[in-house]
C-alpha cells in the first residue's frame, strides 16, 4: 500500500492542514492501493501564496533557463518510465504495455514539442516595419490553477505543467482524486529538476474541496481545466466573480464518417480506436457514421472486431484492455447500454454485465450498437467506456448534418479515398480537430475543442500562448533585441 498524504507546496512535502484520508482503488482488483489525503481551502492558501511570491522572479527569469530546467526534468521522466507507467496502469487500469508506451508516452511526447516550440518561441517580437520601436511581449498569465482528470494523467498534466512552466507562470496542480500516484510522482521530477520552490505546487483534493477553492481564489489568475462538460460549467461560473481567463478542455462525442469509397481497415481502425483505453478518451470516435452502400458489412466487421477485443487485467502484459476507472463509471456505463437497448438500437457485440470469466474488477464487454439514430441517448451523451454506437447515412450532406448535430465538437474523423472530399468535411465539420483515414495529427499540433467540447488550445506553440498575456509596448530601445 502506498502512503502519500503529503502535498507539495513551496518546493517543500507538507502535511494536509486537516487530515482526510481517501484510499486509491485498484480497477482491477477493486482493493486499495494507495492512500492520499483530500486537501481544503487552507491547503489552498498556503499553495497559491507560494507560488504567487515566486511569479515576479519566475515571470522574468530568461525563457532560456526555464527551458533548461524543463530538459532536466525530461531527463528525469525518461529514467523513470517504468514507475510512471506502474503508478498510472495500476490506479487507472490502463494495462501496463499500453501505460509505458502510450500513457507515459504521451507526456514526453507533449514535452518533447514544448521544448520545439518554445526554442522558436520569440517572447519579444517587433509589430511591424511601420513601428521600429514597437515590442509585442509575451509574458506568463500569473498563478495558474492547473485541474486535470484520471484517464489520460501524464498527458494532461503535461500539457498544462510543462507549457506554463515554459511561458513564465507558477501553478497549484490539483490531480483528479481516482489517480493522483502519477501526479506525485511528477512532482518528486519536478523537485529533482530544480524547479524552484513556489513555482511548481501539488494539492490533492476533490472538485467540491480543492477544485473550487483554486477556481474561486482571488490570487489565481488563470484555470486550466481538463474534465467534464459539467464541471467546466461550475468551473466557469466560480471563475467569474473573479474574472479569472479560463480554459477548457471537455468532452466529446465524435463522428467517424466511413465513405462508401474508404480503405478496407477503416471500420476495423475506428473500432480498435473506439476500444482502446476502455473508451475512456475524450476524442474517441464513438459515432461511426457509415453510407448506406457498405452499411450491413461495416455493422458484421465491427461486431467481429469488438467480440475479438481481449479484455485483462492491467497488470498483465499485452494488447488487451483493461477495466474502466472506477465503480461509478462502471455503473454509468451500464446504465447507457442498457438504455441503448431500450430505445431499440441493435445490439451486435457486448452488452451489459461483465465480460465472461471476470466477477471482480470494473471490466466492461466491449459492445457495438447498429442501428442507432442520432437523437438516441447512446449518439448524445459521452459514455466514456468501450461502447460503439453505429448509424447509416445516404449522402455526404447528411453525414455532415448528423455529425455536427452534436453539443460537443471536438474530434471528428472522416474515411474517404476521394481527396477533394476529405477536404470538403474537413471545412464542414464543426471540430477543434478533424482526422483523415487514420493519420494522427502532427508533432505540436494544437488539441482542443468547439463549442461544448472547451475553449482553446494545448500543445505546440498554440499551448505555450494559452499560458502568456500579450503585452503592446511603444518606444522600446531597439539596440535592446
Ligand atoms: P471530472 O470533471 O469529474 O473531473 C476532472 C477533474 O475536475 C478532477 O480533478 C476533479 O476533481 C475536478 N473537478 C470536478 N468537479 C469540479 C468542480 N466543480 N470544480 C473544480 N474541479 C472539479 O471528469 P473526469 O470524470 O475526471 O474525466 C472525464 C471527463 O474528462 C470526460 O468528460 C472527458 O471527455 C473529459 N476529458 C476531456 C479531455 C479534453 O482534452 N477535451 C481530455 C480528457 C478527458
Amino acid at each position: 500500500m502506498i502512503e502519500k498524504r503529503q502535498f507539495y507546496i513551496n518546493g517543500t512535502w507538507v502535511d494536509p492542514v486537516h487530515a482526510n484520508d481517501r484510499a486509491v482503488i485498484d480497477p482491477s482488483t477493486e482493493e486499495p492501493c494507495g492512500v492520499i489525503s483530500l486537501g481544503s481551502a487552507a491547503d489552498v492558501d498556503a499553495a497559491v501564496a507560494a507560488a504567487k511570491a515566486a511569479f515576479p522572479t519566475w515571470m522574468r527569469r530568461d525563457p532560456a533557463e526555464r527551458i533548461a530546467l524543463v530538459e532536466k526534468f525530461l531527463e528525469i521522466y525518461k529514467a523513470r518510465q517504468g514507475d510512471m507507467a506502474e503508478a498510472i496502469s495500476t490506479e487507472m487500469g490502463a494495462p501496463i504495455d499500453m501505460a509505458t508506451a502510450s500513457q507515459w508516452g504521451a507526456g514526453y511526447s507533449h514535452t518533447k514539442n514544448f521544448l520545439t516550440a518554445a526554442k522558436n518561441f520569440q517572447f519579444i517580437r517587433p509589430l511591424g516595419d511601420h513601428a521600429p520601436n514597437d515590442r509585442i511581449v509575451y509574458e506568463g498569465v500569473g498563478v495558474c490553477a492547473l485541474i486535470t482528470p484520471w484517464n489520460w494523467p501524464m498527458n494532461q498534466i503535461t500539457l498544462k505543467v510543462i507549457a506554463a512552466l515554459i511561458a513564465g507562470c507558477t501553478m497549484v496542480l490539483k490531480p483528479s482524486e481516482e489517480s493522483p500516484l502519477n501526479a506525485m510522482l511528477f512532482a518528486e521530477m519536478m523537485h529533482e529538476a530544480g524547479i524552484p520552490a513556489g513555482v511548481f505546487n501539488l494539492v490533492n483534493g476533490d472538485g467540491p474541496g480543492v477544485g473550487t477553492a483554486l477556481s474561486g481564489h482571488e490570487d489565481v489568475a488563470m484555470v486550466s481545466f481538463t474534465g467534464s462538460t459539467r464541471a467546466g460549467v461550475a468551473i466557469s461560473q466560480n471563475a467569474a466573480k473573479t474574472l479569472k481567463k479560463v480554459h477548457l478542455e471537455l468532452g466529446g462525442k465524435g463522428a467517424n464518417v466511413i465513405f462508401a469509397d474508404a480503405d478496407d481497415k477503416a471500420v476495423k481502425r475506428g473500432v480498435l480506436h473506439m476500444m482502446s483505453n476502455s473508451g475512456q478518451s475524450c476524442n474517441a470516435p464513438s459515432r461511426m457514421l457509415v453510407q448506406r452502400e457498405i452499411y450491413d458489412a461495416a455493422v458484421e466487421t465491427a461486431a467481429s472486431v469488438a467480440s475479438s477485443v481481449a479484455v485483462g487485467s492491467a497488470h498483465d502484459a499485452g494488447r488487451h484492455i483493461g477495466p474502466v476507472v472506477n465503480e461509478s463509471q462502471f455503473n454509468k456505463i451500464q446504465d447507457l447500454i442498457q438504455k441503448g437497448i431500450d430505445e431499440g438500437a441493435r445490439l451486435v457485440a457486448g452488452g451489459t454485465g461483465r465480460p465472461e470469466g471476470f466477477n471482480r474488477g470494473y471490466f466492461v464487454r466491449p459492445t457495438v450498437f447498429a442501428d442507432a439514430t442520432n437523437q438516441m441517448t447512446i449518439a448524445r451523451e459521452e459514455i466514456f467506456g468501450p461502447v460503439l454506437t453505429m448509424i447509416p447515412f445516404d449522402t455526404e450532406e447528411e453525414a455532415i448534418a448528423i455529425a455536427n448535430d452534436t453539443p460537443y465538437g471536438l474530434t471528428n474523423y472522416v474515411q474517404t479515398r476521394d481527396a477533394k472530399r476529405a477536404n470538403r468535411m474537413a471545412l464542414a465539420l464543426r471540430s477543434g480537430m478533424v482526422e483523415m483515414n487514420g493519420t494522427s495529427r502532427g508533432a505540436g499540433s494544437p488539441f482542443g475543442g468547439m463549442k461544448a467540447s472547451g475553449n482553446g488550445r494545448e500543445g505546440g506553440v498554440w499551448g505555450l500562448e494559452d499560458f502568456m498575456e500579450v503585452k503592446a509596448v511603444s518606444g522600446w530601445d531597439a539596440e535592446m533585441a
